[in-house]
């Protein structure tokens, strides 16, 4: 419905990009369909109450009302058809190579031999879908090329109708059911690889090739489809992107757009999911899934340097709003806090507060998890920035941590590895770095000043000194590239690849969680007992067990990664174990975008109904009475105004006729 306000909140209501990014099986496909349904199609939504007692039922019935009322419906961007969109041109041109693509890549497992007969059937098939769509097909490699000379109003007009049109719609359609008939997993495997190639060298095919400038060629078309879009579609620009799984992608949109929103999408059981999806495959496909999920959640290939790879958990560290994406049902009775609880209830929430900032206020977990994102930006640590908090039972904050060195030793990120080329001069290293460390605890616990003969030296201690000095020497990392820009070194990383090992415990840093921990005691000690711990991450098996030794009753994490300790070290005794939840809510950049209103509710309600409110007249009455009588010095006369005030049903008329007659005497006066 159009109201006054509209034109303030035009940014909003007209263009908002959301992104969707999660692991395989966690439902992003789920929650983008969601997205583009209107209100009444979505189902699993509790219809408030009419007689909201708790806060938070006053709160769902508040999003509820509104968002029945201004629930928009997204075009959904698929990820995969954009791949399909760049890839026509060089199918067409280069058929041979076409061949080869699906030979390359078309396969259970890389190191499996491709099937001839299959690859066969597959490039066969393709060929003829792509036949019987040849007009679309021919109009799609002719926008491509248009595209790469210019991007005016007419071609993107061209592109607007053809993306969005039904031919495209159903070719895409054609060509995935192909591939998924042909092989569920090869098929993933197949666009897992034409991604990253374009990332890589803005081509689909294997290349040795690769420019950091190919990274967005994939964002630079969904750039110009929302464009496009935004330029030509009547009812506003709302697209969500399903879905994005490399970081620097993400970065793409963030930086562009203010109205670009990144939901992470959680889902504690997808295997059980997967299964319930793929009931036709075995088990084995199943898990060869989960294979290559994983491989794409930890960003193993990113710290190799192939930044085109996908990097899922670093992604879901970047989004500004987490779904849990379970069943509703299932954990109904789990009690422990009201909130919104199916899919289609926390996007209520989010819509709602992406065009109404500020419409319903934070819950305590936001609030909170909010303080543990804040604090992990202190962290010193090189490679990963985690936050903590704990709270008691009542979400009152007793202190808050980040992952870094004890304090007083210097952290990782100030040190500068170009010191180590001068250990006599370096500080903020310590004695065992500087190649100067003992093995022996009397050694080590000496007086320090001692002068030690070089014999006498642990040979471990200076072995890795001259490694480190080798490994970050001037040729190794040039100054020059590094455009002024402090060089520091992770000890984990350089000792484990030092040692041959692969030892978590050689840190320099305490972990985010226990670091909190740790200040409730330095800081004079408060039971936690049935209290909160919450993490940007999730905790690690030590971590874990210190929580559950302190009497932590809930563990709020962020990455849907808690190794282990979650089926070991927390689930000892059901009466005792700490209960791990997976967040749900706005975090970070977007908690102040979606939480900040852009002007009081008050001024807000008066704006839309020029609604004021006054006095009633008896009180002004008053208010006129004491303002004359602070005014008059005379006795007499404030008897008499006693009286006029006191004495008559209708004092105010009496004190005009009176003023009147005043004034009209004054100007019969000669
Ligand atoms: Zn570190
Ligand atoms: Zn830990």
């Amino acid at each position: 419905m159009a109201t006054k306000l509209d034109q303030l909140y035009s940014l909003r209501k007209k263009f908002t990009i959301i992104g969707i990014t999660g692991r395989t099986g966690s439902g992003c496909t789920e929650v983008s369909e969601l997205l583009s349904k209107p209100f009444c199609e979505l189902d699993n939504i509790r219809v408030p109450k009419g007689d909201a007692k708790s806060v938070f039922d006053k709160k769902y019935l508040i999003v509820y009302n509104y968002t029945s009322q201004n629930w928009q419906k997204y075009n959904v961007v698929q990820y995969k058809r954009v791949i399909l969109f760049i890839l026509l041109p060089f199918l067409y041109k280069e058929k041979a190579k076409a061949l080869e693509l699906i030979k390359d890549y078309y396969r259970f497992r890389m190191k499996d031999e491709p099937t001839t007969e299959l690859i066969q059937k597959v490039d066969e098939e393709i060929t003829a879908i792509l036949n019987s769509f040849n007009s679309v097909v021919l109009k799609i490699i002719h926008i491509n090329v248009k595209l790469i000379k210019s991007k005016n109003d007419a071609i993107l007009k061209k592109l607007y109708d053809i993306f969005w049109g039904e031919d495209f719609f159903k070719l895409s359609h054609s060509i995935d059911e192909c591939l998924i008939k042909n092989g569920l997993i090869n098929r993933i495997c197949l666009l897992h690889h034409i991604a990253c190639n374009f990332r890589k060298s803005g081509q689909p095919f294997k290349t040795k090739e690769k420019s950091p400038e190919y990274i967005y060629f994939i964002c630079n078309i969904i750039n110009l489809i929302i464009k496009a879009t935004k330029r030509h579609c009547d009812s506003g620009c709302h697209i969500v992107i399903d879905s994005l799984r490399n970081s620097l992608e993400i970065n793409f949109f963030k930086e562009r757009y203010s109205a670009f929103y990144l939901i992470a999408v959680k889902n504690d059981k997808r295997k059980t999911r997967l299964k319930k999806l793929y009931n036709s495959h075995s088990e084995l496909v199943i898990n060869r899934i989960l294979e290559i999920d994983d491989k794409e959640y930890l960003c193993g290939d990113f710290q190799k340097g192939n930044f085109d790879a996908p990097d899922v958990q670093n992604c879901i560290q970047m989004a500004g709003f987490h779904i849990n994406n379970y069943n509703f049902s299932e954990e109904k009775d789990q009690g422990y806090i009201s909130s919104f609880h199916s899919l289609g209830e926390q996007l209520i929430k989010l819509q709602g507060l992406i065009q109404q900032p500020g419409l319903i206020t934070p819950d305590a977990q936001e609030r909170i998890m909010q303080i543990a994102f804040t604090s992990k930006l202190n962290s010193g640590c090189i490679s990963r920035q985690v936050g903590a908090v704990v709270t008691d039972k009542e979400f009152s904050v007793k202190s808050v941590g980040w992952n870094d060195v004890p304090k007083g030793a210097t952290p990782c990120s100030v040190r500068n590895i170009k010191d180590l080329q001068y250990p006599e001069t370096a500080s903020g290293y310590t004695e065992f770095e500087l190649g100067r460390g003992l093995k022996e605890t009397e050694q080590i616990n000496g007086n320090q000043t001692d002068k030690q003969s070089s014999d006498e030296l642990d040979k471990e201690s200076i072995d890795f000194l001259s490694f480190v000095q080798k490994a970050y020497s001037e040729q190794a990392m040039p100054m020059e590239k590094l455009g002024g820009r402090n060089c520091p070194y992770c000890f984990k990383q350089a000792y484990n690849a030092f040692s041959g090992e692969k030892n978590q415990v050689h840190t320099r840093s305490l972990h985010a969680e226990e670091n909190a921990m740790l200040q409730i005691s330095k800081n004079g000690g408060e039971g936690l007992e049935g209290g909160f711990l919450f993490t940007t991450a999730s905790p690690c098996e030590l971590c874990a067990k210190k929580a559950y030794q302190l009497g932590i009753k809930y563990i709020y994490f962020i990455d849907p990664y808690p190794g282990i300790s979650r089926n070991h070290i927390l689930k000892s005794n059901p009466n005792h174990d700490p209960k791990m939840i997976s967040f749900s809510g706005a975090v970070g950049r977007d908690y102040h975008k979606l939480y900040d209103p852009f002007m009081s509710q008050k001024d807000e309600l008066s704006l839309l109904t020029d609604f004021k409110i006054e006095s009633p007249e008896d009180v002004k009455v008053k208010q006129l009475k004491s303002l004359l009588k602070t005014k008059i010095v005379d006795n007499e006369l404030k008897g008499k105004l006693d009286e006029l005030f006191e004495g008559h049903n209708n004092p105010l008329e009496r004190f005009i006729e009176i003023l009147k007659n005043g004034l009209n005497g004054q100007k019969n006066m000669p």
